[in-house]
This record gives structure tokens, sequence and C-alpha cells, in this order.
């Protein structure tokens, strides 16, 4: 199915311009995430549990995350059991010096 890069839309299979901003549409979207924000890795953490913990901290000072651990998951899978494997999480390039500083925070208190 072809997609609008711009509206991030779909599209019937044979249109090649975007009827709404008319940019060439492509067949598939790259990866991106919301609002096309950078991510950036903040921290590997032994577990989802700790992961959300952060999440819940970073939400409070207004910064999203994204936890990811699938991926790692596939790429190591001598780690074994899923419940014991490594969990990432991700913040926006611009907040990484303020999550770091939440992130120790949080470390200093668990
Ligand atoms: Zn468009």
């Amino acid at each position: 199915m072809p997609f609008c890069p711009n509206c991030r839309a779909e599209y019937q299979e044979g249109l090649k311009k975007c009827p709404d901003c008319e940019a060439d549409l492509v067949d598939e979207l790259q990866e991106q995430s919301p609002q096309s924000i950078n991510y950036v890795l903040l921290r590997t953490l032994p577990s989802r549990l700790y992961a959300e913990m952060l999440q819940e901290a970073l939400k409070k000072e207004g910064i999203p995350s994204i936890i990811k651990s699938d991926d790692i998951a596939i790429t190591f899978p001598s780690y074994g059991t899923t419940s014991a494997v490594p969990v990432s999480i991700w913040v926006p390039k611009e907040d990484v010096k303020r999550s770091e500083q939440i992130a120790n925070q949080m470390m200093d208190h668990i």
C-alpha cells in the first residue's frame, strides 16, 4: 500500500501522489517515532519493572520515553527466559541530560 510520508496516511494501490499535500507516495513508511522525535538510548535496565518505574518518573517531568525489549531478546537469545531479558529505555535526544539526572536520582532510591 502506498503511504504519504507527510500525512502518514495510507492510500489505495496505484496512487502516486498524495491527494492532500501532493507529495510522492512511498511503499512503506520509515519506522518513525511519534512526531519524528529522535530517541536515544538512556539506560539498559535488568527488568521491565525498573523501566516502567523510570518511565513513570520521566513522565512526571514531562519527558516521553519508549521501552524496548523484544528486539534485544531476539539479538541475544542466550539471555534465556523472557523475564530476565534486559529492557532498554529511550528518551528524546534533547531531553537526555534531564533524563540522566532523573534516572540517577531514581537509582539512588532503589
Ligand atoms: Zn500527504
